[in-house]
């Protein structure tokens, strides 16, 4: 069913599956929709008109006002490790409409956030906030720009509603596009409260929906866990050498297409420092920076166990066979990261020295409080002035030996250069460069120091006059604290 002015194509073959995973829910209808902001390159890619979207019509689809034909909306059932303890959740807060499909022929969840109560509320109100909102939209654009898998924002629309929060604040829904909205936490809620087949189900829908070219494998449940674990372990790879700090890595957080998802507290790093944590509610810092691997690792264990009925006859040895890969998911991480570091030191292939030779870098940034972002930018503008770290004789030590191992490839310094340019992201969304563009959204209405930003961000290796100046500015940001909008 596509509709020739707009452009949305829904299909729905989540509603086909079983009804326990899911409760059939309309979005409650808001009363003044707005659109904030629009996502027109995103548009574009799903096939969708950009002037239609913004018609009234369909800025009410948006908000949840109106259902477009072919959407069948429902909230997804699930369960989590929130914090390590296990609970029955689904989507509090929003609903999917559908699936778009692309004129690609590839398949996206289109899901309102924000788009009031459902069965899975519990107490909460169902709604979202403008500003954690624009939010997501922010980070997950930057994501996107930096290459790293992930949910994005295809639009805001505020609700002429306030939300109750600590405060009253104006009231949003956001369009969200996701790969799909399966989770390792999906799987926990099969796993506990579902059939045997019920699981099989929906193991098979995934594999169809992330993994077809695994359709035909002989233990082809064996090799979904293999390929989700590895996902994971590009994905996580990507956060820690960018500097991102998710914040809320709870099981329900974890996506099982690899996208990054759940933007809430999540900020990057600016001072290198594993035990950064910014998220008010962790306050044991079970999320922090370094623990990522780690995290991702467990929640990989959570997702193993939930598949056990499907690895074998013999469970004895489906659970030695999802230990193992479980086991293995750190040392895979390990070779990712390692080999993203050697690309941010403009290094092309392997040598035994070079983990020592980053480790050695990391252990003087922390020691010298060295932003993450800017030291990398600065080694490879070769920029190596008014900086502590630079200045000491450590780090002279250091940088001797990193010469030496450059120049020891074969490679030419240019060809290195170039390579650490399309590694070292010359601008991050810094922690007050998005408070400064959202308070200017929320409180005045005025969007170009987002829109601006937003343009900063889209491009984050092209090492522009602009950004360089742009990321120069203070990064002071002592104390910064994230929420769960
Ligand atoms: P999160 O911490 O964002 O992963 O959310 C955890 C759970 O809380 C999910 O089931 C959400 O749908 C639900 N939730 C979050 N905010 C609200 C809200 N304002 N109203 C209802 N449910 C919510
Ligand atoms: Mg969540
Ligand atoms: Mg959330």
């Amino acid at each position: 069913t596509q509709n020739k002015e707009t452009g949305w194509n829904f299909d729905n073959s989540y509603a086909d599956l079983p009804e326990s995973f899911f409760s059939n829910v309309m979005p409650t209808p808001v009363r003044a929709p707005k659109l904030a902001i629009l996502n027109q390159p995103l548009a574009s890619f799903l096939g969708l008109d950009v002037q239609q979207l913004q018609s009234e019509t369909n800025v009410a689809v948006f908000a949840g006002n109106r259902i477009p034909e072919g959407a069948a909306p429902l909230a997804q059932a699930y369960a989590g490790h929130q914090f390590g303890h296990f609970t029955l959740l689904g989507d509090g807060r929003a609903v999917l409409l559908g699936e778009q499909l692309t004129p690609k022929g590839e398949r996206f969840d289109i899901q309102l956030k924000g788009s009031g109560p459902t069965p899975y509320s519990r107490g909460g109100d169902g709604r979202a906030a403008l500003g954690p909102m624009l939010r997501e939209y922010v980070i997950s654009e930057a994501m996107h720009a930096l290459g790293i898998p992930t949910t994005r924002i295809l639009a805001v629309v505020t609700t002429g509603e306030s939300v109750v929060r600590e405060t009253d604040l104006p009231g949003a829904v956001l369009t969200r596009v996701a790969a799909s909205h399966l989770r390792v936490g999906t799987f926990q809620y099969v796993a506990a409260w579902g059939t045997e087949e019920e699981l099989q189900i929906l193991a098979d829908y995934t594999i169809q929906r992330h993994f077809p070219y695994i359709e035909l494998n002989a233990n082809r449940y064996r090799t979904l866990l293999e390929e989700v674990i590895k996902r994971q372990a590009a994905l996580i790879a990507n956060w820690q050498l960018v500097g991102f700090i998710h914040g809320v890595m709870n099981t329900d957080n974890m996506a099982i297409s690899g996208e990054t998802i759940d933007y809430g507290p999540c900020a990057f790093m600016d001072a290198y420092d594993p035990a950064t944590v910014f998220s008010s509610i962790d306050r044991r810092g079970r999320y922090a920076y370094g623990n990522q691997p780690d995290i991702a690792g467990w929640n990989l264990a959570r997702f193993a166990e939930s598949l056990l009925p499907l690895l074998g006859e013999n469970q004895e040895q489906a659970v030695a066979f999802a230990q193992d890969k479980v086991f293995h998911f750190g040392s895979l991480y390990q070779v990712n990261w390692l080999s993203g570091m050697r690309s941010k030191l403009g290094l092309f292939h392997e040598a035994e020295q070079d983990e020592a030779l980053i480790n050695r870098l990391l252990t003087l940034m922390k020691t010298y409080h060295a932003d993450y972002t800017n030291t990398f930018r600065a080694l490879t503008l070769n920029d190596l002035e008014n900086d502590d770290l630079f200045k000491s004789r450590e780090f002279a030590a250091w940088q001797r030996d990193w010469q030496a191992r450059l120049d020891g490839q074969e490679e030419s310094r240019e060809t290195a250069t170039q390579l650490m340019r399309k590694s070292n992201p010359a601008i991050i969304p810094r922690n007050h460069r998005v408070e400064e563009a959202l308070a200017a959204a929320v409180d005045k209405g005025d969007y170009s120091v987002l829109e601006r930003l937003l343009a900063v961000l889209s491009q984050p290796y092209a090492y522009s006059n602009e950004q360089v100046a742009y990321a120069k500015l203070p990064v002071a940001t002592a104390c910064y604290q994230t929420f769960c909008g």
